[in-house]
């Protein structure tokens, strides 16, 4: 019987893409990369780049490309909206001995998208497939295939893996019957994008966390299409307002006015809303499929976590398949990439984004003098500084991951076993 030994990766964003050519650039072949778009789109989603994933970037140069396509941010914020205080700055300075990058880079998801795009076009093994729709999932012991709809219909394709990077709605979740728990926020979430300077207008930093009673804001600066850039604020919505309402001109206004009043109407050039989840595939491995990025676990974007952990998935993933495609490891080593990237996921970005919401939207009053006094003191203190970057930047996750081994597994999975024996 003929061994098939390509991968198939349906999805076409920056986590779909960083595997295919992690995998491809080593000559393996990635014969077939589908996405239902015709290219990277510009939706404002995903800026912040932590120090962690751009250390995994860094070879070849992508992570110097998003930095000079993107803004360098070292600094951080955290703002109490009522009183107008600037209760904490963080300095990414305090991690240098922990990082080569000891600094966040705020470059949007589709230039990132578009820069290993420029790459991938130059990597003989990778065909991509702009355009075709992943419809359904197939798989034997040993191999997978996709129905996939493009121009000329509805083809199949079979290969040794699928990587199913096909988003928070992922059709190869989905058709692979792999359940996503979690849950889903009640309120959506609004981005307004404004060319108004909040830095030289108020003084923020290019990341800036404002907490109010509540509700939140983050704002920050994307390069955009060159200077001055713009700056994108991120809200909480009322579940009981009609979106009619959210998005008009007076509510965009209404919202914007509440955080930042100012005498003159902002001008608002982007408004997007989001309903956000907080979800994890119950596993990230079933057989030939495997799942990165959102297609795996879903979260709420305060801290900027979402596309971080899914770029760090599509590292870890893609050694992993080179070396048991290589022959070089068995495919048992597969159960290690489930292990190591749904502990983080779960132990890290879910509780961290959460901590993260929890902090800024704080009601009571007690509790929101306990949380600004602590963010006070992390500050204040190099040490705890450095402790709180380590987790807000994604190190401390890295960290995590790659100390989780497949022992762990047998200690983690013995009770389960002896329940179902
Ligand atoms: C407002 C907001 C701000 C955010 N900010 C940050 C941030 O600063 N930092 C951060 O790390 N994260 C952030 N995130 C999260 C981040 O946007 C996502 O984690 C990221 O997009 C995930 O990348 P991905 O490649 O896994 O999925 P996607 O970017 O969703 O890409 C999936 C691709 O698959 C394609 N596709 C879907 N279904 C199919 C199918 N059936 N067949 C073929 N193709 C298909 C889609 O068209 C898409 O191109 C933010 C999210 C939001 C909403």
């Amino acid at each position: 019987m003929r061994i098939i030994r390509r991968i198939l990766i349906a999805g076409g964003g920056p986590v779909g893409l960083l595997c295919a050519w992690l995998i491809g650039r080593h000559g393996l072949p990635v014969r077939l990369l589908f996405d239902n778009n015709n290219g990277p789109q510009p939706d404002p989603r995903a800026a912040t780049t932590h120090p962690a994933t751009l250390d995994l970037l860094a070879e070849d140069g992508l992570a110097d490309d998003m930095a000079r396509v993107g803004l360098v941010a070292p600094i951080f914020q955290f703002w109490d909206r009522p009183s107008a205080e600037l209760v904490a700055q963080f300095d990414h300075a305090v991690l240098r001995n922990d990082t080569r990058h000891p600094f966040v880079v705020q470059c949007e998801q589709f230039k990132t998208a578009k820069l290993i795009l420029e790459r991938l076009r130059k990597c003989p093994s990778v065909e991509i497939l702009f355009d075709h729709e992943v419809c359904d999932v197939a798989q034997t012991a040993d191999a997978v295939s996709v129905q996939v709809r493009g121009p000329s219909g509805l083809v199949s394709h079979a290969g040794a893996y699928l990587v199913g990077a096909d988003g928070g709605r992922s059709t190869v979740r989905r058709r692979s019957g792999i359940a996503f728990e979690g849950f889903t926020w009640p309120e959506r979430f609004i981005v307004l994008t404004t060319p108004y300077d909040f830095e030289t207008g108020r003084g923020y930093c290019y990341r800036s966390y404002f907490a109010d009673p509540g509700a939140w804001c983050n704002c920050f600066k994307v390069s955009a299409d060159g200077p001055p850039g713009l700056w994108r604020t991120v809200y909480p919505t009322d579940p009981a307002q009609s979106e009619d309402a959210i998005m008009s001109d007076a509510g965009v206004q209404a919202r914007i006015q509440s955080f930042f009043p100012s005498a003159a109407p902002y001008e608002i050039v982007h408004r997007n809303l989001y309903v956000t989840h907080q979800r994890v595939a119950e596993t990230f491995h079933k057989g030939r499929v495997l799942l990165a990025g959102d297609a795996a676990h879903v979260n709420n974007p305060i801290g900027g976590m979402g596309l971080n952990g899914g770029i760090q998935d599509a590292a870890n993933l893609s050694d992993k398949l080179i070396r048991v495609l290589s022959d070089a490891a068995p495919e048992r080593l597969l159960d290690l990439y489930d292990l190591q990237r749904r502990t983080v996921a779960i132990e890290f970005v879910q509780e961290q984004s959460i901590a993260n919401k929890k902090r800024l939207e704080a009601r009571d009053p007690q509790a929101r003098a306990r949380n600004l006094d602590d963010l006070r003191r992390t500050a204040a203190d190099p040490e705890r500084a450095r402790q709180f970057l380590l987790r807000t930047s994604m190190i401390a996750s890295q960290r995590r991951a790659e100390a989780v081994t497949l022992a762990e597994e047998y200690v983690r999975s013995f009770p389960r076993k002896r329940e179902s024996s």
